[in-house]
């Protein structure tokens, strides 16, 4: 039997991140226009995908004195910021293969021109603020 009956497109936003949902399996509730979740461990898998594959700066030198490092050729991050969107495969579960596509503000790369996200806190709560909020537009609940 499908865990899925249904795939939407949402779209949601928190401060400075946007996010959408592309073809999102869901299983649709009695009566019609609410949902529910693939399966049941579906809302921590989703949150495990995207900080997998969010590409965020890594953090480098001793704990007193953090610096922004490019994840790619570690060359120190400048002080240059932009945004930038970025497409997520995601598999999780059985279900079909959806997309998750962020708009965040990054950090560019001075040496190789890459865009990562910055691991501000505030940024990953907006970041899993926004995810909320298209669930609850798209009245999806777990
Ligand atoms: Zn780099």
């Amino acid at each position: 039997m499908p865990q899925f009956d249904q795939t939407l497109n949402l779209m949601g936003a928190s401060g400075p991140v946007d996010v959408r949902f592309h073809r999102l399996p869901v299983r649709t509730e009695a009566g019609g226009n609410r949902y529910r979740y693939a399966y049941g461990e579906f809302g921590p898998d989703l949150i495990d995908a995207v900080y997998r594959q969010l590409p965020f700066v890594a953090r480098v030198g001793p704990p007193w004195k953090r610096r922004d490092a490019c994840g790619v050729c570690a060359v120190e991050m400048g002080g240059t910021s932009s945004r930038a969107t970025m497409t997520l495969p995601m598999r999780l579960g059985r279900i079909p293969e959806f997309e998750v596509v962020f708009t965040v503000p990054t950090l560019v790369c001075p040496s190789c021109g890459d865009h990562q996200v910055s691991g501000d806190r505030t940024l990953g709560f907006h970041i899993t603020e926004a995810m909320t909020q298209a669930f609850q537009a798209g009245n999806l609940k777990p």
